[in-house]
């Protein structure tokens, strides 16, 4: 018989605006709230009575079966994840792990991804095909990564890039603009968006030459045009194409 359920809840990428209604019904149904500590001190504010666990950023594993643990004895569960929790979040490994847990009901609630967020404080950099590729190559390899931008790049696709640089991974972003720049263009309209829907936030349109040398951290979600992608009075657009049918 199944008793405890676990939501697996995207709070979007910051502010409480970008939280769906689905999942604020989630949270406020739920006794305990898991995460990870930044996105569990996001919710906090708006649900004080709640009980929260909370694990470093590499304890995943961890994280998902103390979640399943507090919903095993019958107790509603929120794992909250930044953004979508299928994007770059914990819905994979949660469901991975799920078979074990038998009694634990699950369920994925989407949120507002940082690409769509980032996307629209920018104008339309992804309004057309795109790739999503992360750069962190703690769980694929760089060889892996450096396939995915080269044929994006070389089938004309905007790009989105999350993960573009960590204390680990200075230089990440430059390799990529150079794996990009052997199909696009230097002058090719790129942006970034830092601390979208959060205190801080930050915008800038570049080229890809510009982009290479630009400062981005984890906080930041990086958009690369495609030939076609221009900047409209301060705004990146990737046109579909209805000016010209
Ligand atoms: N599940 C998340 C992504 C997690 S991967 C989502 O759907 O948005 C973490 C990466 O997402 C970061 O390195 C960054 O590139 C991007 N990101 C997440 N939240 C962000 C925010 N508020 N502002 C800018 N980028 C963000």
């Amino acid at each position: 018989m199944r008793e405890g359920i676990l939501y697996v809840v995207g709070i979007g990428p910051g502010e409480y605006e970008q939280m769906t209604i689905k999942a604020v019904n989630a949270l406020q149904q739920s006794q305990v709230i898991v995460g990870y500590t930044v996105y569990v001190d996001l919710v906090r504010a708006h649900f004080p009575e709640k009980e929260y666990l909370s694990t470093p950023m590499t304890r995943e594993v961890e994280r998902c079966r103390m979640a399943f643990e507090k919903a095993g004895e019958g107790q509603v569960v929120s794992m909250v994840c930044s953004g979508d929790p299928g994007i770059y979040g914990m819905a994979g490994l949660i469901l991975e792990l799920a078979p074990e847990y038998p009694r634990v009901t699950v369920e994925i609630i989407a949120g507002v991804t940082a690409a769509s967020a980032g996307a629209a404080v920018l104008g339309a950099p992804v309004c057309h095909d795109f790739a999503v590729i992360s750069l962190s190559d703690r769980l694929t390899s760089k060889e892996a990564i450096e396939k995915k931008l080269e044929h994006a790049a070389m089938s004309d696709m905007a790009v989105c890039l999350y993960n573009p640089s960590s204390r680990q991974r200075k230089g990440y972003l430059k390799w990529a603009c150079d794996i990009v720049g052997r199909y696009q263009g230097p002058k090719t309209v790129c942006g970034l968006v830092r601390n979208i829907g959060r205190q801080g936030q930050h915008r800038e349109i570049m080229t890809l030459e510009e982009l290479a040398d630009a400062e981005a951290d984890m906080f930041t979600t990086v958009y690369i045009g495609n030939s076609r992608t221009v900047e409209i009075e301060g705004r990146m657009v990737t046109p579909r194409g209805y000016r010209h049918v």
